[in-house]
């Protein structure tokens, strides 16, 4: 009996744990935060909630880590627009069906000033830094870039975007 309500305990605990529903602005790696990885204006707008299961959690933690590469590489503070994006975000942005923000692993940001985001792009094509995909959103002047959790599977796609 005693192993039957102990199962039943740790089934309850596993499932709640499912989604990370911490909120707040504890920090996911040197730099970036928690909070702005989930943040999404439109979708707390219309009470959609943006809560990563652990899966995407850990991806999260992990394109933390590979942004602060880009931050380095940048050297200059990155503006987060878009991170982590759950189905109903996704849709709700029209983001692509397979977007890499869906799994955590793509982010949208920007740098003070026009002038500056050329130049960050720049300097992470010049530095041979591995990614999956990179855009330059010229309309919206914003960079998108994907990573994968297999580094030698990345693509290093680059292109440039007007909508
Ligand atoms: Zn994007």
């Amino acid at each position: 009996m005693k192993k039957i309500i102990c199962i039943i305990l740790l089934s309850i605990s596993f499932i709640s744990c499912g989604k990370i529903k911490r909120r707040g602005n504890f920090k996911i790696s040197r730099h970036f935060t928690f909070s702005e990885a989930t943040i999404s204006r439109k979708g707390s707008r219309l009470h959609f909630n943006n809560y990563p299961n652990k899966k995407n959690y850990r991806n999260i933690v992990y394109t933390a880590r590979r942004m602060e590469d880009i931050r380095r590489i940048v050297g200059k503070e990155l503006k987060i627009n878009s991170w982590y994006r759950s189905g109903n975000i996704n849709r709700l942005v029209g983001g692509s069906k397979h977007s890499a923000h869906k799994d955590g692993l793509a982010v949208d940001f920007t740098v003070n000033g026009k002038w500056e985001l050329n130049n960050a792009l720049r300097k992470i094509r010049k530095s041979g830094y591995s990614f999956d995909q990179i855009y330059y959103h010229s309309k919206s002047n914003y960079i998108h870039i994907s990573f994968r959790l297999n580094r030698r599977r990345e693509r290093k796609q680059f292109y440039y975007r007007r909508k």
